[in-house]
């Protein structure tokens, strides 16, 4: 083992890109991976010609330029814009919320008369600071959209009531009173052709890394700890602590995969399902991501269902509310006292809802700390 500068728990965007950047620098580096693939959550894999997101939608999106171009060393990006559909108990809303949606909401036609029924709507909150994300989104939106919209969707994905949640979650969200779909204001965007796995590969192209599959780091983590001068953590750090100063909450997926015998079966990579009473949030359909790619006669579709998340299941989303974050930050200052020579990264090292393009960025901003 002590051949090794580095042992990187973990083959996700970010164990993967530290490894790349310890290899360019010459260090030997070790990978770990739990599972029996690499590149964590954003695994793809074909099935009909088609790139199946394994673990949900992957949509790359940046206001980085330095992420973005990074990036493009590892892949080839079309020019996919996210533009969900939502579908509310069978009537079709356009996301995010502009003046397509405000249109089929309230049938307003410019962006003044948007505007006053949105204003309208808002006096219900006229002066309070929000709260919580219910009255966050009802001073953002109003009423209507916040029912239609945004309760039962929230609702569901979180296990909780909206006025139990942050209300920094739905500022994730764009408003606009201009007639333009796409879902993220950032000023790159895409779905790298060929699928995501290959970027992982990539990165872990190089004689210095080597890789092993099937590997859990709890079955020997006195042993790495001892053997390996540095270690980059990237999965739950209250897991790496024994949970001795309690758990973290997260919350976990299920996915139904299946294989249509139809060529198109919802016209759109992404329709989030926003009532209440649906067990799923959305339904993806991944052939839609890559125009023009995949069997013509076949469609590979997902639903996505919510989950508790409990000690053994898969954790797909920090749940980043004030008790949380506090807890989070004890093991912070744990970490700096007892493990010197580990480095945390990642959504689950770092227990920060991040998107691909933040990883990236944070996994940057770890290599020049350690590098330079
Ligand atoms: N959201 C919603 N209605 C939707 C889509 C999203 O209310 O149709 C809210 C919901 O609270 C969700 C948050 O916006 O948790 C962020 O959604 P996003 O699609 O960015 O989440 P992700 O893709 O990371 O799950």
């Amino acid at each position: 083992m002590t051949k090794y500068d580095y042992l990187v728990v973990g083959a996700g965007l970010f164990g993967a890109m530290f490894a790349h950047e310890a290899a360019l620098r010459g260090k030997r580096v070790k990978v770990i991976e739990k599972r029996d693939h690499l590149a964590g959550n954003i695994y793809t894999k074909e099935e009909h010609g088609i790139q199946v997101h394994q673990f949900g939608a992957h949509i790359f999106h940046t206001s980085n330029k330095e992420v973005w171009e990074y990036v493009q060393q590892f892949a080839e990006f079309n020019r996919y814009t996210n533009s969900p559909v939502a579908n509310y108990n069978g009537k079709m809303y356009n996301l995010p919320f502009n003046m397509n949606t405000f249109s089929e909401m309230w049938g307003v036609r410019t962006p003044k008369e948007a505007l006053a029924k949105i204003n309208e709507q808002r006096q219900e909150m006229a002066g309070k600071e929000p709260q919580n994300l219910e009255e966050q989104a009802i001073s953002l939106i109003g009423r209507d959209i916040y029912e239609k919209l945004i309760k039962g969707y929230t609702e569901k994905q979180w296990g909780r009531k909206a006025t139990e949640l942050p209300a920094f979650i739905i500022r994730r969200l764009p408003v606009r009173l201009t007639y333009d779909n796409n879902y993220f204001n950032d000023d790159y965007q895409g779905i790298p052709k060929g699928g995501y796995t290959q970027i992982v590969e990539k990165m872990l192209d190089h004689d210095l890394i080597d890789v092993e599959t099937g590997v859990d780091f709890f079955d020997q983590k006195d042993e790495y700890l001892a053997n390996f001068p540095k270690v980059v953590f990237t999965g739950m750090i209250d897991q790496f602590f024994n949970y001795q100063l309690g758990e973290l909450e997260y919350r976990s997926l299920h996915f139904e995969t299946e294989t249509l015998n139809e060529g198109n079966y919802q016209g759109n990579a992404v329709v989030n399902y926003t009532d209440a009473e649906t067990p799923y949030t959305r339904v993806i359909e991944h052939k839609h991501f890559e125009f023009g790619k995949g069997d013509e006669d076949y469609t590979v579709i997902t639903r996505e269902y919510p989950a508790d998340w409990q000690r053994g299941d898969e954790p797909y989303y920090p749940v980043n509310n004030d008790q949380n974050n506090t807890l989070y930050q004890q093991y912070r200052d744990l970490a700096a006292n007892e493990a010197k020579n580990v480095i945390f990264g990642g959504r689950l090292g770092q227990y920060k809802y991040y998107n691909m393009d933040q990883v990236l960025a944070a996994a940057l901003a770890a290599v020049k700390e350690e590098f330079e």
